[in-house]
């Protein structure tokens, strides 16, 4: 055999071991009775859903492209528990693997902002550039807020990102707080208003609270639970099972409207008393992390209901 063969060979032997190690490790190995599983995690499970695949359904209409018939596994992806056949059973969702590390960290999410480079899956946002009155924007008003939070809880040691509309794909933190201001269209509301989304983590109600508590006493602002909206609950950044551009379900997450560009008081604390409403949202902040450690936000994987399973289409043939 010349040498150059003989290399080939070897070379050959080398890659067909390399394939059958990559097999291994996707598929396990079976010796006689014993099973040896692959090493991969939550994704070694037999109901691990991959990012991106179907889990249920959420829409009520499969031929309205804007009503998505199917809930998405997040980046990260879910473990389906059924309980029973045909019960609805529960999603596990594996604690996040970015994690993290160092100082505390908080997003800022200034509402409306760049929403002009949403993704695709976000497109509808694209002409959603938020309220408006008298030539103040929600925007400007969103955006100064949130940069001036975020140098006062810089000052505090805390670690800030000052997201736009598009969130990074399954973004994890200690707390995310989207800022956005509303307008009745009359000029009558006055006051905040807050939310948080369903199929998260538990920490939700504690940072809406603490965050509820230091703005009304801080800015003197009634809370105004009448005009709290479905979308708000329903916000794209908590909707983790539509949107992959969305905050991982382990990061507490709350959006705060801050108070009513329409009403003339609002607009004039939000206008000319803003590091006054900057520092009444930080002293919430500040409790809820005080309060809540790291190790305990992301101690756990997540246990949440399930969507209910797709049923079957009707056919439109006779
Ligand atoms: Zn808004």
């Amino acid at each position: 055999m010349s040498r150059a063969l003989s290399a080939a060979v070897a070379i050959a032997a080398v890659l067909a071991a390399l394939v059958i190690v990559a097999n291994t490790a996707l598929t396990g190995i079976q010796l006689g009775e014993l099973k040896l599983g692959p090493v991969l995690g939550p994704a070694a499970d037999p109901n691990f859903v991959p990012a991106g695949a179907p889990l249920g359904q959420i829409g009520s209409d499969p031929d309205d492209p804007s009503d998505p018939w199917s809930a998405a596994a997040p980046p990260g992806g879910v473990i389906v528990q059924t309980a029973a056949p045909n019960a609805t059973g529960s999603l596990r969702i594996p604690i996040p693997k970015n994690v993290p590390t160092g100082p505390r960290r908080v997003a800022i999410q200034a509402g409306h902002w760049k929403s002009d480079e949403a993704p695709d899956e976000l497109r509808r946002l694209i002409p959603e550039t938020g309220a408006e009155w008298e030539g103040v924007t929600e925007v400007e008003i969103n955006l100064d807020i949130a940069q001036r939070l975020s140098v006062i809880l810089n000052s505090k040691g805390i670690a800030v990102d000052v997201l736009p509309t598009t969130i990074p794909v399954g973004y994890v933190a200690d707390a995310f707080v989207a800022l956005h201001a509303d307008s009745d269209g009359v000029g009558e509301n006055s006051g905040f208003k807050m939310a948080h989304g369903a199929r998260r983590g538990p920490y939700e109600d504690a940072l809406l609270n603490d965050i509820k508590d230091s703005y009304g006493a801080g800015t003197g602002l009634d809370y105004d639970p009448i005009h709290i909206t479905n979308s708000m609950r329903g916000y794209f950044a908590f909707n983790w099972s539509r949107f992959q551009h969305a905050v991982a379900a382990h990061t507490p997450a709350v959006i705060l409207e801050m108070g009513y560009v329409s009403s003339d008081d609002d607009r004039a604390l939000m206008l000319d008393r803003a590091d006054l409403v900057a520092n009444s949202i930080a002293d919430g902040i500040m409790k809820f992390l005080n309060d809540t450690p790291r190790s305990q936000i992301f101690g756990h994987d997540l246990v949440v209901p399930a969507f209910p399973s797709r049923p079957s289409r009707p056919s439109s043939s006779p």
